[in-house]
């Protein structure tokens, strides 16, 4: 070759060069714009239906939040709430312990007799233990009071018979509308201290609390503890029957004699007389002594007596 046609080639060849890279500028660029921007805004778009799609998730998230919102009303378990029920004359509270929501009522009732009676509060304070611990527990259908001491002011006065009355030297046993009389008769009736049935039926805040708390919570079924040793009384009128039926099954399970041991003395303006009225099964309990709770005992009757619903309507 001689040197025009070598400078021809070069030219050329330099030519080819750069029309080569032109084209494959053209070509990068065109890649560029055109394929893989469409693929960048689809997975964009895929994205944002992809987020959009979790939306619901947040309303998801929100439909557990009301079934939530039952569980809290799922009935609340009571186990041992303290109700004041009233104050006595002295100003001390009257508490009532509760146990369950069931629709049975059933109570228990210590103290009534205040110190003279001072065991029948320290097995109560033994139950209402076993009842906050599970030990004793109730079926699901029933709520259980227990009134821990109704004679507050007597307690604290003496643990003996100085504790007997109330501050107004009442017998809280005889101030109730069933039967009451201001005086009454028996050479065996309870005469360690002068005490009195009160001005009239329930003239003390004691007895009052007592008789609206059993009203207003219908409760069906009682057990009235005393001391000592007379065994098991029911009360009379209108639930006489039922009254009866629960002293025999409680004495089926004690030592607590039904009948009870026999006495002349005339029982008027009594407690489980006034339930009994009112038709509940009213049943008074005296344990064998003033001084044991005879705690045994009395888990037992306590198991028939949480299983009382089956005689109630
Ligand atoms: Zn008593």
């Amino acid at each position: 070759m001689n040197k025009k046609k070598w400078q021809l080639f070069f030219i050329s060849l330099i030519g080819i060069i750069v029309l080569l890279l032109i084209v494959l500028n053209v070509l990068r660029f065109a890649s560029l714009a055109s394929a893989p921007q469409p693929v960048s805004t689809s997975l964009a778009l895929a994205t944002n239906t992809a987020t959009a799609t979790p939306t619901p998730s947040p309303t998801s998230m929100a439909t557990p939040l009301p079934t939530e919102t039952p569980l809290p009303s799922a009935t609340p378990e009571v186990n041992g709430k303290v109700i004041i029920i009233g104050y006595s004359v002295q100003n001390r509270s009257l508490e009532v312990y509760q146990f369950g929501t069931g629709e049975h009522h059933l109570m228990i009732l210590a103290g009534i007799h205040g110190g003279y009676e001072a065991n029948t509060v320290a097995l109560a304070d033994e139950l209402i233990a076993r009842l906050k611990d599970k030990e004793i527990s109730g079926p699901a259908d029933v709520t259980l009071y227990v009134l821990r001491n109704l004679n507050p002011d007597g307690y604290a006065k003496q643990l003996g018979p100085d504790g007997r009355a109330n501050a107004d030297n009442v017998d809280l046993n005889r101030n109730w509308d069933a039967n009451w009389q201001a005086k009454w008769s028996g050479t065996q009736c309870w005469s360690l201290r002068f005490i009195t049935a009160g001005k009239s039926p329930f003239s003390e805040p004691e007895t009052k609390a007592l008789a609206d708390f059993l009203l207003t919570n219908k409760v069906q079924a009682l057990i009235d503890y005393h001391s000592a040793a007379l065994g098991l009384f029911a009360g009379s009128g209108l639930a006489q029957k039922q009254s009866g039926q629960l002293a025999y099954q409680l004495s089926l399970v004690s030592p607590y004699s039904y009948p009870p041991v026999n006495s002349d003395c005339q029982y008027t303006g009594q407690m489980i007389d006034w339930a009994s009225a009112q038709g509940i099964a009213a049943v008074d309990l005296e344990l064998r002594t003033h001084t044991d709770t005879d705690l045994a005992i009395n888990l037992k009757v306590m198991d028939v007596f949480l299983d009382w619903k089956r005689y109630l309507n």
